[in-house]
């Protein structure tokens, strides 16, 4: 186990949170007079619970773990910034990430004004923990990983993600925005075990609410706890939080079910196909895919009303279209177009 408090800047440490009216007065029943909220009931007039409690509790129960694990914010993008801005000293530390991978973290790291070193996957797309590592050095606050990983498709092993966080001396965050595709269990297990690991996940894939923006993070409750404290007050609207409830009600284990087996038929249909070069192993939604003139595809697609998209320009990636699983009918049309290329 990590001393947690020794990567935390000492502004945030010492830091004293909004202490919004429902802090010192949270009782169900009364007449509030105390938020300067309009008293006239119209469904929205009332601040939302500035800590999720209903959605906490139910997501907890969902994950199988404590609601002091989770942290719920406005997309992963907010779970994303939060750590540079609990852990990083603007121009001063660093933080290592694999590459290709996910934009955010880059963007997150630009706006933090913190130093980001990318450390290349092999031809695979596979990671040496060794050179990862060896990326790091006493600055290095955060080591962003994302398994299955975005564009590539591919996961890291378990025991692998265990063993950067045993040897890295600061927070790891694994970001698990795939997992519910993919057959591998998730980290969350294994926060208890290894205090520095961060889980994120999100309802925007699997679950179908990329437009409610809700994004999840597990970690110890220590780290939970600062996340708390540094996050906007009401980062979760009302109306979010509602939905959010009903909505997890859902079965999406058949959804999901279906897009996996619409992936295992798509990669099929694909793999005889001479215009793709390579088909790289997803255990996402989507595929990546390795052609000769991924711009011309990319554009005839377009022409046809599809639209993937085109990762030939990223490091590592050279040739290759990300494309998403949709509905049987969009693959089918999908997979007609490549046919007759
Ligand atoms: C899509 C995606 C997310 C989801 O982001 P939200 O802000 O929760 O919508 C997170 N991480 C990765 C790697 C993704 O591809």
């Amino acid at each position: 186990m990590k001393d947690l408090s020794k990567y935390v800047r000492a502004n945030i440490l010492s830091l004293a949170p909004y202490s919004t009216a429902r802090d010192e007065y949270s009782g169900e029943l009364g007449v509030y007079l105390d938020a300067n909220e309009n008293p006239f009931e119209n469904g929205y007039n009332r601040y939302p619970d500035p800590y999720q409690k209903s959605l906490k509790e139910r997501i907890a129960q969902i994950k199988g773990i404590g609601t002091e694990s989770i942290f719920i914010g406005n997309g992963s993008d907010e779970a994303i910034d939060l750590p540079y801005r609990i852990f990083c000293e603007p121009r001063i530390d660093n933080v290592v990430a694999i590459t290709p991978t996910y934009g955010m973290y880059g963007v997150c790291a630009a706006i933090n004004d913190v130093d980001l070193r990318t450390v290349a996957l092999e031809e695979d797309f596979s990671l040496d923990t060794a050179k990862l590592l060896a990326a790091t050095d006493a600055k290095t606050k955060l080591i962003f990983l994302c398994s299955p990983n975005n564009p590539t498709g591919n996961t890291l092993a378990e025991g692998q993600i265990e063993q950067i966080a045993e040897s890295f001396d600061g927070i790891v965050i694994v970001d698990e925005a795939y997992i519910d595709f993919c057959e591998k269990p998730s980290m969350i297990t294994r926060i208890a075990s290894h205090n520095n690991i961060v889980v994120l996940q999100t309802l925007s894939k699997a679950w179908g609410m990329a437009s409610l923006r809700l994004g999840m993070a597990f970690a110890d409750p220590y780290i939970i706890e600062l996340m708390t404290k540094v996050k906007y007050p009401y980062n979760i609207n009302g109306l979010t939080q509602r939905v959010v409830l009903e909505q997890l009600e859902r079965d999406v284990q058949s959804e999901s079910a279906q897009i996996v087996a619409s992936r295992k038929w798509v990669v099929e249909q694909m793999s005889k196909m001479p215009l793709v070069k390579h088909i790289y192993p997803s255990e996402a939604n989507f595929v990546l895919i390795r052609v000769d003139e991924p711009k011309a595809l990319y554009n005839t697609l377009i022409k046809s009303g599809i639209i993937v998209r085109d990762r030939s320009k990223v490091k590592g990636c050279a040739g290759c279209l990300r494309i998403t699983i949709g509905t049987q009918a969009e693959n089918e049309k999908l997979i007609e177009i490549l046919r007759t290329q």
